[in-house]
């Protein structure tokens, strides 16, 4: 016998689910996970190789479990980019965004607790909740994509939520969520518990509007949640990390894996660090390219949810996987959600979203 995964003594909870899965196939044009196009410039490849080798000799000890001078250079980078000062103490790291979130989980979720979502939103949030044996609820979103707040403040009085995550900009969709909506949220979420409030920002460096990072200043339930994945394009190096109040910092130490963090990683994101001004000016163009898809796609006659990300959300198709089939079949993968009659697809070079233009505007073509 071949036993599958339901033959085995799994948790309840996971019984018929699946794993996080966006197809990694192998086609020209890759758009379809929000990773940032450009390869590291070779000046900051040198560098990584340089404190790579330094760092290796000492690879027979632990590395540094409080990873102190990788969170003061992250630090730094919040206050000089983020409107609002943050120091060491505010700052905490870990093996992506995603390691951040199930720490955060870990120490305020767990079985017995609940944290809300607003849906669709990005899916990660919900599926470590279950592997955290957190509860999840899916909280509501209005027609255009926003988060709808009276909804919104209604789910989390009845709900009574340990934890709620509001991601902006909002992955699939792109929007941004204003700061007086996340305000508003958070002191729902203190009346009702009082609660923590995650602000996913992976993308934020794309925005048009600033960073919620201010909003840290007297809100000790706030936490801000950060990723070196897309701005800084290091989606490979797997760093993610945290602003918050000190004790959060406290609190996750009490969950995190001692020396969860390597030594290669740290002083790789070192070395990105460095060059961050470098790499803020791909984000640029990259901007310039998510408005340039907005722009031809609005033309062409899709309907277009705003963007303040690196990816675009457009429709609506009759069957949108049938759509996200037919793209692929030009070359080009882009990502089907699960959003009913929308795609997302994810910026690229220019000439990548050429390819991705041209693909479309078949599509739009042959349907007219
Ligand atoms: N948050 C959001 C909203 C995301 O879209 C992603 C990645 N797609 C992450 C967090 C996780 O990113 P990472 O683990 O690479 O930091």
């Amino acid at each position: 016998m071949n036993p599958g995964i339901d033959d085995l003594p799994v948790r309840d909870e996971l019984r018929g689910k699946s794993p996080y899965g966006a197809p990694q196939l192998d086609v020209p044009v890759r758009l379809n996970t929000n990773e940032n196009p450009y390869p590291l410039p070779e000046p900051l490849v040198e560098r990584i190789t340089e404190r790579v080798r330094e760092a290796a000799r000492d690879l027979n000890r632990y590395p540094d479990r409080d990873a102190v001078e990788l969170r003061t250079a992250l630090a730094a980078y919040l206050t000089r980019t983020g409107g609002h000062r943050v120091g060491v103490e505010n700052v905490w790291a870990a093996n992506g965004s995603n390691e951040v979130i199930q720490q955060l989980l870990q120490a305020f979720g767990g079985p017995g607790r609940t944290a809300i979502g607003f849906e669709p939103s990005y899916s990660m949030h919900a599926l470590i909740a279950r592997g955290t044996g957190t509860g999840w609820i899916s909280g509501p979103r209005g027609e255009d994509f926003t988060i709808d707040l009276p909804a919104a403040e209604k789910a989390i009085a009845e709900h009574r939520p340990d934890v709620v995550f509001v991601t902006t900009p909002n992955n699939p969709t792109g929007n941004a969520v204003p700061a007086e909506t996340v305000i508003a949220l958070y002191d729902a979420a203190q009346a009702a518990k009082p609660s923590m409030v995650v602000v996913d920002e992976a993308y934020i460096e794309f925005s048009h509007g600033a960073s919620l990072l201010p909003l840290l200043e007297g809100r000790p339930h706030l936490v801000v949640s950060r990723t070196m994945s897309k701005a800084f394009g290091a989606a490979g190096l797997r760093l993610g990390y945290l602003a918050a109040h000190p004790a959060v910092v406290d609190a996750v130490q009490l969950v995190r894996l001692p020396y969860h963090l390597s030594a290669i990683t740290q002083v790789t994101a070192l070395a990105a660090l460095e060059h961050t001004d470098t790499l803020l000016k791909y984000v640029e163009q990259l901007k310039g390219e998510r408005d340039r898809l907005v722009t031809e796609l609005r033309a062409m006659g899709y309907e277009v949810t705003e963007s303040d990300a690196n990816f675009v959300q457009f429709g609506r198709f009759a069957d949108s996987h049938a759509a996200w089939r037919r793209i692929l079949d030009r070359g080009v993968l882009v990502r089907d959600n699960g959003v009913p009659g929308r795609l997302r697809v994810s910026a690229g070079t220019p000439a990548e979203n050429d390819a991705f233009l041209d693909a479309v505007r078949d599509l739009k073509n042959e349907q007219e």
